[in-house]
């Protein structure tokens, strides 16, 4: 089967490939991949900025149907729809997965990552990781629900997101736009996103689509000042940071109310990025940094999709076919697109 493989350490160094179809082991499923979404960290490896295990066949967002079952699988079918959660390699016996959080286990090598992953026709992974998928979401919109259980997880469980809240994103990337919605789905009052000049055209209009009260270009106009404002004077509940970057970073202590949550989720890239420390401490903020997903967010996500209350296929701008790969990597550094899904 085709596949695109980074096999290599270095930039770029990623082809599709001739490679053999996996076969599955004890407790795996093989799954026929319908539709995987370009990530991001895909970017990241692709430019070798990103930790991963070559030769490896990219792709961790992903949906499809079982087509085998490996030895010793029980409560699944072949022909079953399924999305999986991406934790492989999490020990199971380590005092972080023991008390709850396989997805933050030191020895995980995720699918696309550390284990061959789903930009293939096929790719072959553990039972236990699998969730099932529910008729009224297709495969497409299914191949982000990755990105859409790190939100809930991040914004829901671990920030606390209330009904009721006021809340800004900054970066109005797939994971801020997937945060907007999340939100929005929460219950937030008020919910808005901040971004640049490039954010103009495409995320800002998507993110208004998903529901966004404002939409800030920081280029142009101050977000505290506008937060304030739209606040009563006060600053946000909560404040989502998904851009990564150092000033959005360092301004979530300044759009934050007193006694208000940061809530971090994008990845700088940088060995160490400087915060307004004390003016922390002064406020009493709560800062949580998130990572990856948890079970239970996967589940909830599904259903809040399947109910038609996570409109989270909005932020899907491209189908491609997995021939045009590198098309697709492209759109999206050229920021064209948000989401890109691939076919195999
Ligand atoms: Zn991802
Ligand atoms: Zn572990």
């Amino acid at each position: 089967m085709q596949a695109l493989v980074k096999y290599g350490k270095g930039k770029r160094l990623m082809e599709l490939r001739e490679v053999e179809r996996p076969a599955p082991q004890e407790g795996e499923v093989l799954i026929e991949v319908k539709a995987v979404s370009i990530c991001g960290s895909d970017l990241h490896i692709f430019h070798d900025a990103h930790p991963y295990w070559p030769p490896v066949v990219l792709g961790h967002e992903f949906a499809g149907v079982i087509a085998e079952l490996g030895p010793g699988v029980a409560g699944w079918q072949a022909g079953d729809r399924v999305v999986s959660e991406t934790r492989t390699g999490a020990c199971g016996q380590c005092f972080v997965c023991q008390t709850g959080y396989p997805q933050v286990c030191e020895h995980k090598r995720a699918y696309g990552i550390g284990v061959n992953g789903a930009f293939a026709r096929y790719v072959a992974g553990p039972a236990r990781l699998l969730h099932r998928l529910p008729q009224a979401i297709p495969f497409e919109t299914a191949a982000v629900m990755e990105p859409t259980a790190i939100c809930v997880t991040s914004i829901l469980e671990r920030a606390g997101l209330q009904a009721g809240d006021s809340v800004v994103v900054t970066g109005p990337g797939p994971i801020g736009l997937l945060s907007l919605a999340v939100a929005r789905a929460a219950g937030a009052r008020l919910a808005g996103v901040t971004g640049t000049g490039g954010d103009e055209q495409v995320r800002f209009a998507m993110a208004r689509a998903l529901g966004a009260d404002f939409t800030i270009n920081v280029e142009q106009e101050d977000p505290v000042q506008k937060v304030l404002a739209l606040t009563g004077g006060l600053g946000a509940d909560l404040v989502i940071e998904a851009s990564g970057g150092a000033p959005a970073i360092a301004q979530a202590f300044a759009l934050a109310r007193r006694m208000g949550r940061v809530c971090a989720i994008g990845i700088s890239g940088r060995e160490q990025v400087p915060i307004p420390y004390d003016r922390g401490i002064f406020k009493a903020l709560r800062y949580d940094f998130c990572f990856s997903s948890s079970w239970l967010a996967w589940e909830r996500g599904l259903a809040l999709v399947a109910r038609g209350l996570l409109p989270v296929h909005k932020i899907i701008t491209h189908t491609l076919p997995l021939e045009k790969w590198q098309q697709g990597f492209e759109l999206l550094e050229q920021q064209q697109a948000v989401k890109v899904i691939l076919i195999p």
